[in-house]
């Protein structure tokens, strides 16, 4: 039995042709019933004719991962933990911003980067999600969303997805990307590569595979957590530096295949004594001269004792200021 979230419009469309001797253009139906509507049963796709309904049904099914539990926060973010079949659990966070919510979710259960500061790293990577996995959770929340209209301060639907939970999404790059074209899907979930943004430690031939899969589209943004301004301070913070270092990195992001108006997200988590020095706030923009981006300073707030500290507000404070102040100061902005 195959799962149909597995597959994108495209490869639905070799099916039909292939397996079923039926257009391929029919594919959008599929995914409109799976993705806009959000049915679990082919026996609801009511346009469809019954003997391909029968035919899917004996071949595919159609996955949801099962909610464990829902953590409410006093802001009114939501935490998803979920289970998946082979008893695995991941998180997807849906988060409560000031004028929207934005849906947090992972790419893989545990993560190989071994990034210091993250308790995820601590884990070490158990398996990369597949795609239904990670469409899944999108799904399963826009369903939860649906059930808890009724309910006191009721949360929105969400207006934007991240892959900044669990994993290094271009770890696991096959299934992010067919993620992606599922959810720009217009006759599915429909979400504008505006809309989305996947963020990476820096793996710098996946971000290379990125860019060229959505140099016509856009896919999604790209977002990198850089963390540092030296390749000593980012190699012990994030080991993955030492394989792709700084000046890799940075070349990967100049030559990123851009479209217009658009700009890479730099994540700066601000870890006191470590990476907040008045050189490294000097250092900063002169790293990054030449590639448009955005910057987002991060005060560090994980209590699990990994032994980092977050900088102090006012030091958060100041480096907005000062990058704000820099040439390209429209391009900065800070989002806590
Ligand atoms: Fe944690 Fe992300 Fe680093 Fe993996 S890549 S260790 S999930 S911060």
């Amino acid at each position: 039995m195959r799962d149909i979230l597995n597959f994108d419009r495209d490869e639905l469309g070799s099916v039909l042709e292939n397996e079923f001797n039926l257009p391929g253009y029919r594919a959008k139906q599929l995914i409109q019933w799976l993705y806009r509507y959000r049915v679990r049963s082919f026996e609801d796709m009511t346009n469809i004719s019954k003997d391909l309904r029968n035919k899917l049904t004996e071949q595919f099914r159609i996955f949801r991962p099962e909610l464990e539990t829902v953590q409410v926060s006093r802001d009114g973010s939501r935490k998803f933990l979920f289970r998946m079949e082979d008893g695995s659990l991941i998180e997807s966070v849906l988060i409560k911003q000031p004028t929207r919510f934005t849906l947090c979710i992972s790419s893989q259960v545990g993560c190989a980067i071994a990034c210091q500061f993250c308790r995820t790293g601590k884990m070490g990577l158990k398996r990369h999600l597949e795609t239904r996995e990670i469409i899944g959770q999108v799904l399963a929340v826009q369903d939860a969303i649906e059930e808890l209209k009724t309910s006191e301060n009721p949360p929105e639907q969400f207006q934007n997805i991240v892959f900044m939970g669990m994993g290094e999404p271009f770890h696991n790059l096959e299934n992010v990307i067919r993620s992606v074209k599922l959810l720009n899907d217009e006759m599915g979930v429909n979400f504008s590569s505006r809309k989305i943004t996947v963020s990476t430690s820096g793996l710098v031939p996946a971000i290379r595979q990125f860019g060229e899969a959505f140099a016509e589209t856009g896919g999604a943004n790209l977002a990198i957590s850089l963390n540092a301004t030296t390749d000593e301070v980012r190699t012990k913070v994030m080991p993955i530096n030492k394989r792709w270092p700084l000046e890799e990195l940075l070349g990967a992001l100049k030559e990123f295949p851009l479209r217009s108006r658009k700009r890479i997200t730099i994540e700066y988590v601000m870890l006191k004594g470590v990476n907040d020095s008045d050189a490294d706030l000097d250092r900063l923009p002169k790293i990054l001269k030449g590639i448009p981006v955005k910057i987002n300073l991060i005060p560090y707030n994980d209590n699990s004792g990994l032994g980092f500290e977050s900088s102090e507000e006012s030091k958060v404070n100041r480096w907005q200021d000062v990058l704000l102040d820099q040439l390209w100061g429209p391009l900065y902005y800070r989002a806590l």
